[in-house]
Order: C-alpha cells, then structure tokens, then sequence
C-alpha cells in the first residue's frame, strides 16, 4: 500500500534518524528539513505530491527523510542543476511550489552565509553555529514561488536483451542489438 502521508516533523527522532541515514547531520539536510517543511504549508493538503531536487547533494536526503517521495519510487526526481532548489508539486495538476536558498535575504555577516558561498573553511565548532543559524533564520534563508512542472510521467518502457552481454535493457537504447555499455558507453571497465 502507498503510504501518501508519510510526512515527517523536524523533531529529534528525525534528526537522529537523519544522522544515521545521512551519516551526520550535515547543515544542507537540515536546510532542507525546513524548505520541505515551509513548501508543504504552501501547497497545502494535497492528495498526491511529487518532488523535484535540483542537486545531487543534501537535499534529496531532506526530502527522502520526511516525504513519501524517494528516488527508488520514483516520486523524487534528482537533476545536477547544483541549485540549491527544491520545488514539491500535486501529482495530478502539476502545480506546486519551488523553494531555493535565496542569498539576497541571508544576512551577510552570518556564518550561514561564508559557508554556503564557501567564503570559509569550515573550523571545528562551526557546523553546531551553522545548524543554530539554520533553525533561528529559518525563512529568512529562501524565497519560493507558484509553479507548474513541466516533466512528463515516467512510462514502463519495453525491455530488449542485449546480443552481447546478455542482460536486458531499454529499447530506447538500443544501438544495433546493443546495450548502453557494450556500445562502449558503460561506467566501468572489465577488470
Ligand atoms: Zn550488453
């Protein structure tokens, strides 16, 4: 059964469950706690959402965490914009809310800020008066605006077995019989 409603809180269980999963509390994950948090206020009770990060660090981990969304239930797509944006939007409509850090806000003297714009070499200390920052500046750290997603819905596509290696794949791959990596567009190399 889908469970649609499984949204965390930021409370402590979280945050200790966040650390396991996450491997520490790192201030780009509990960032993103309360971007997630303040985009669902503004979409309000919406039946069936989907999300949208738009890097590859941090946030997906927020999002997985207190959202039904997961990259492997293909509810959370992840791009490699390197913004630090998040948009949550109904299934069904479409519209939703994209949320992003918004350093005309962020107070400029805060250390919040000489580490996200990596003015700074993080000290030992410094990560406990980031997440502090975090929670005390909260909204003072994004903007967001109304929007529609324009990603089309994933299809189940036809699988073809490649001639070479044997396992099968997505037609949409195919080259002359061939999957990605015989076609010599693998990740890897035999070893
Ligand atoms: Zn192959």
């Amino acid at each position: 059964m889908l469970k649609k409603n499984r949204f965390r809180e930021i409370d402590d269980e979280l945050l200790k469950d966040a650390a396991f999963f996450h491997g520490r509390l790192a201030p780009g994950l509990y960032l993103g706690f309360f971007m997630v948090k303040k985009a669902r206020e503004l979409i309000g009770s919406t039946e069936m959402i989907d999300a949208v990060s738009e890097t590859v660090k941090c946030l997906p981990d927020s999002v997985q965490l207190t959202t039904p969304c997961t990259v492997g239930n293909g509810w959370l797509k992840v791009f490699d914009y390197g913004n630090f944006a998040l948009t949550l939007y109904d299934k069904k409509t479409k519209e939703g809310v994209r949320i992003w850090v918004d350093l005309e806000k962020t107070p400029k003297g805060s250390l919040f800020y000489k580490w996200f714009t990596r003015l700074v070499k993080e000290k030992e200390g410094d990560e406990e008066i980031i997440l502090g920052e975090i929670k005390q500046l909260n909204e003072r750290l994004f903007s967001f605006s109304r929007v529609k997603v324009e990603i089309e819905k994933g299809k189940h596509l036809p699988l073809m077995v490649c001639e070479k290696c044997k396992e099968s794949f997505p037609v949409k791959n195919n080259v002359n019989g061939l999957c990605l990596s015989c076609q010599g567009k693998g990740y890897w190399v035999k070893v």
